[in-house]
């Protein structure tokens, strides 16, 4: 495992989006490793796969009870909303609120290539929003409420 470089506002890779992952290679799972790495060193709740430079669609989350590896991850389904405050290893020293939907429902792929579908609710949810936004190449100053910032 090892430590990657985390891409900062302004790298035009974080603008890109992500290609979906045919094959679960041994690329794939040395990145997942390296970000569950990078993550836990930078003390992040979340990281997509751009912002370590890599245009596939893998992210991964941590909120406290454990990484959670998403490939190729879907929103199915969302209700309510809820205003809160939001970070990003890609932008740092800013933070400012962002409206999320409050309950999700996520499918994706874990390393095994099993499908895997995660329903919950408040900072999970919105890391998994957060993580999943990456992936389409929008950041969350995008959607910042502009007085919070
Ligand atoms: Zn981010």
């Amino acid at each position: 495992m090892a430590i990657r470089n985390i891409r900062l506002e302004g790298d035009p890779v974080l603008r890109k989006k992500s290609r979906k992952v045919e094959k679960i290679d041994d690329r794939i799972i040395t990145l997942l490793d390296d970000m569950a790495e990078t993550m836990k060193h930078e003390e992040g709740v979340g990281l997509a796969a751009p912002q370590v430079g890599v245009l596939r669609a893998v992210i991964i989350v941590d909120v406290g009870d454990g990484i959670i590896e998403l490939i190729n991850p879907r929103l199915i389904e969302w209700r309510g909303k809820e205003i809160k405050v939001e970070a990003c290893l890609s932008i740092p020293d800013m933070s400012g609120e962002v409206e999320r939907p409050y309950w999700v429902k996520v499918k994706g792929l874990n390393r095994k290539g099993e499908e895997v579908v995660i329903a919950c609710e408040g900072l999970l949810a919105r890391a998994l929003c957060h993580e999943m936004d990456h992936l389409e190449g929008i950041l969350f100053i995008d959607k910042v409420i502009p007085e919070s910032r």
